[in-house]
């Protein structure tokens, strides 16, 4: 639906990736204007979970209006999706809800749980793992695999590490972000939360990644150079990402 980073790329949207397996539909992350690119490939209700990776507005502030849509035009018979939250997922957004005093039922629109990340769980027919990742709020890496076997890696925001390396393991395609411009952008002293295109190519090469997907970078970026650093460290052709994107795994 969306690779923006944090600020929307013109005409863009934040962080929101659809996944299909055997008519089960699974929105991933659910950020600015995901809802929006959502109404031109399906109808809301047809999206049986939605997981949210982390609790930052560019991953999850599409649920709003999508409440809203589920609450009202779609009516109270619409099914109600699942809604897979990171933890201390429901709390945070109960806050919200009650501080901006909206007035529809945003926590009710949804059957809102909070996922174990030690636990591996399934969501209709796809199996999901999660792997905390260094990010500047508590943030779980994912894993979906299909019935088939095919895993698709998702990498969430998060600065270079070896846990993902380990968890994304040989897998058949590992989407990452590459939010950073062609250096670290940290002062000295902060923490990295992001990779630039170089970091996520060399992550998904040690990795040993069959298919690398680079994400979430800005459109004031080259993507010639998104790419080839990107190239440069993978090893490999990376695929960039883009709304209308489609990969089979
Ligand atoms: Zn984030
Ligand atoms: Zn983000």
């Amino acid at each position: 639906m969306g690779k923006s980073p944090a600020m929307p790329d013109a005409g863009g949207a934040n962080s929101g990736y659809l996944v299909t397996e055997d008519g089960f539909t699974l929105l991933l992350d659910c950020g600015t204007g995901v809802f929006a690119e959502l109404r031109t490939v399906c109808e809301p209700t047809a999206v049986d979970a939605i997981l949210i990776t982390h609790m930052h507005v560019d991953h999850f502030a599409d649920l709003l209006p999508y409440a809203h849509a589920l609450a009202y035009p779609y009516g109270k018979s619409a099914a109600r999706p699942r809604l897979l939250l990171p933890p201390g997922g429901r709390e945070l957004l109960a806050k919200i809800v009650e501080l901006l005093g909206i007035g529809y039922p945003v926590v009710g629109a949804f059957e809102v749980e909070e996922y174990d990340p030690d636990a591996v769980h399934t969501a209709g027919p796809l199996t999901l793992r999660h792997q905390e990742v260094p990010h500047y709020v508590r943030t779980w890496a994912c894993e979906l695999s299909g019935s088939q076997g095919g895993r698709f890696t998702f990498g969430a925001d998060c600065a270079p590490n070896d846990a993902l390396v380990k968890f994304a393991r040989d897998t058949d395609l590992l989407m990452l972000e590459a939010t950073e411009e062609f250096a670290p952008f940290v002062a000295d002293g902060d923490v990295r939360g992001h990779m630039t295109a170089r970091d996520a190519g060399e992550l998904a090469r040690r990795a040993g990644a069959k298919r690398a997907a680079l994400t979430h970078f800005s459109d004031l970026l080259d993507p010639q150079v998104v790419r080839s650093e990107g190239e440069a460290g993978f090893g490999a052709p990376v695929e960039l990402v883009q709304a209308g994107l489609r990969f089979t795994v």
